[in-house]
């Protein structure tokens, strides 16, 4: 009876610490609306709706249709970069495996509280080893998403880049931090809540051919601004539009609870509580 006892609360003490860690119990949308407020990379950038038919116009009984035309840069809003972005012979965005969008391990990398809003502060290695020393090694096809504390500012353009003497000011990745990425084949992905996984100010992108070197997609203009999302523990899918000739592509990201066999994760430990609970009666029925 004592083992009985003792296997419960196990259990519902792990699933406890799992649902006070996250409060996270939905998905969540990690990507920006698409619209002509959108801050492109250059001034000129924009997103454009450039036709609109909205009206009572399809006979006999004039019923509503309506469409639109739009024109974009590849690489607006939430994007995704294919590896050709810097390397020639990477992925183009219709060429990415599948298994590296779909259900991939999402990986929240926070440095908010250090970052304090400088533009200057620079991801490093130490960071990146810091994170797997305090929550386990990257062992399954996992999506790094780094949080700067950006993203509040994504809709002023000017406070998002940071432009200061005509250069763009904010935080990225630094190139050991990249080798680093590099070296694990299991991180498929990288995520910025910036508008470039490099520093602003860089013009020789070294962290973009790093990168895409290993043929790592990367995600910038991501929505990192929910407070929900917990260090690990979640799945990723990475939606973008799937142009042949793609460069980069506007795209939906989507974080999501696990889910085991269509159940969510509460649902996962309440069942397995039962089955352990079960399997207690048992062994006390058999002593
Ligand atoms: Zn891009």
């Amino acid at each position: 009876m004592i083992f009985l006892v003792l296997t419960i609360t196990a259990v519902v003490s792990a699933e406890t610490i799992i649902a006070t860690k996250s409060n996270f119990t939905k998905p969540i949308d990690l990507s920006y609306n698409l619209d002509e407020d959108t801050p492109g990379w250059f001034p000129d950038n924009h997103y454009a709706r450039i036709k609109i038919i909205a009206g009572n116009s399809i006979p006999p009984d004039n019923a509503w249709y309506a469409e639109n035309t739009f024109e974009a840069p590849e690489h607006i809003g939430t994007h995704l970069d294919a590896p050709y972005h810097f390397n020639k012979k990477g992925r183009k965005v219709a060429d990415i495996p599948l298994e590296t969008l779909f259900h991939v391990e999402g990986i929240h990398v926070d440095v908010t509280n250090e970052v304090h809003g400088e533009p200057k502060f620079v991801l490093d290695e130490h960071h990146l080893r810091r994170w797997t020393e305090t929550y386990g090694k990257i062992e399954s096809k996992s999506v790094l998403l780094i949080n700067f504390g950006w993203a509040n500012r994504y809709w002023n353009r000017s406070a998002y880049m940071g432009y200061n003497e005509n250069s763009r000011n904010f935080p990225g990745i630094s190139i050991p931090a990249a080798r680093w990425i590099v070296e694990n084949p299991n991180i498929v992905g990288v995520g910025v809540d910036t508008p470039s996984v490099d520093v602003g100010h860089s013009n020789t992108f070294d962290v973009h051919r790093i990168l895409t070197g290993a043929n790592v997609y990367l995600l910038e203009n991501v929505a990192l601004n929910n407070t929900y999302l917990p260090a690990r523990g979640f799945q990723l899918v990475v939606m973008p539009m799937k142009l042949t000739h793609g460069t980069g592509a506007p795209t939906r990201i989507i974080a999501s609870p696990y889910c085991i066999g269509g159940a969510g994760l509460a649902k996962v430990s309440k069942f397995a509580i039962f089955v352990m609970f079960v399997a207690s009666l048992l062994k006390a029925h058999v002593r």
